[in-house]
Order: structure tokens, then C-alpha cells, then sequence
């Protein structure tokens, strides 16, 4: 997987570029016992060069395996933001312009403060169970007696 997405404006023509493909997690640069990223940062982005600016827009997706905050269980889940925007600004001077950061912190700010591994998860305490109550075995004897 590649670490880093850059685009270079020779690359870039006047019906602009398509790019696709996946960052390595170690973009990152975590791995939370809480929180890891895994199967990479998926990118479907269009790149246009208009005047002194260069237009990216496009849709990322990122996997993540987090502990919820309230049973604490594991579970998967996957930030998806259909409306990647950025733009920079660009020069003659300007050989490429560096996508990853900008990706990267697009990404981790979506991410839920208190991530819960379904909106309605009860927690711990409600989570257990109760000890079956072996006073009634006797009555359903009765029953089917
Ligand atoms: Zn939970």
C-alpha cells in the first residue's frame, strides 16, 4: 500500500485527473488500544488545476476497530465521507502538492469522541445477565405436572 498521495501538476491535464487507491494505515501514526485503523485509507478523488488553485475533490473511506465506550466490545466500523473537498493554492513554481495530510485529518475528524458499537448499546451493568431465579423451577414442575 502506499504511504503517501502526491499530485503532481504535469500530471494533471486540462480534463483534470482521476485518482484511486488505498494509504497505508501507518499514516496514522497510532495504534490505539482503543481505536486502529485497519485496511487502509480508500480514496476516489478527482483533481482539477484551475488558475492559481488545485481542486480535489473526490469520496475516502477508512476502517477502524475501536472498544465501545460503554460495553467496551469490540467492533468494526467505517468513516465514509462521500464529499471530500480541499483545494490548494499553486504556482509555476509548484512541482506537487501533498494529499495525505489533508486526507488523513479529514478522516480523524469525523471520528466519534465516545465511538459505541451501536446507538442504542446498554452498557455493562444492563448487559449482564441475571442469575436464573432457581426458586421457580418448582412451580413450572407443578405445570407440567
Ligand atoms: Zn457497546
Amino acid at each position: 500500500m502506499e504511504t503517501e498521495l502526491n499530485v503532481y501538476l504535469s500530471e494533471v491535464t486540462d480534463d483534470g485527473l482521476e485518482l484511486s487507491g488505498t494509504l497505508d494505515d501507518s499514516i496514522y501514526g497510532f495504534e490505539d488500544e482503543f481505536l486502529k485503523p485497519f485496511a487502509g485509507l480508500r480514496y476516489e478523488l478527482g483533481v482539477l488545476h484551475v488558475g492559481s488553485e488545485l481542486l480535489v475533490r473526490g469520496k475516502i473511506e477508512q476502517d477502524f476497530e475501536a472498544a465501545c465506550s460503554r460495553c467496551g466490545e469490540d467492533f468494526d466500523f467505517t468513516v465514509k465521507i462521500p464529499d471530500f473537498t480541499a483545494s490548494f493554492a499553486v504556482d509555476e513554481k509548484t512541482e506537487f502538492v501533498e494529499l495525505t495530510t489533508e486526507l488523513r485529518e479529514c478522516i480523524l475528524l469525523t471520528l466519534p469522541t465516545y465511538p459505541v458499537c451501536r446507538e442504542d448499546c446498554p452498557g455493562i451493568e444492563k448487559k449482564e445477565e441475571k442469575a436464573p431465579d432457581s426458586r421457580w423451577d418448582a412451580l413450572d414442575d407443578l405445570k407440567k405436572g
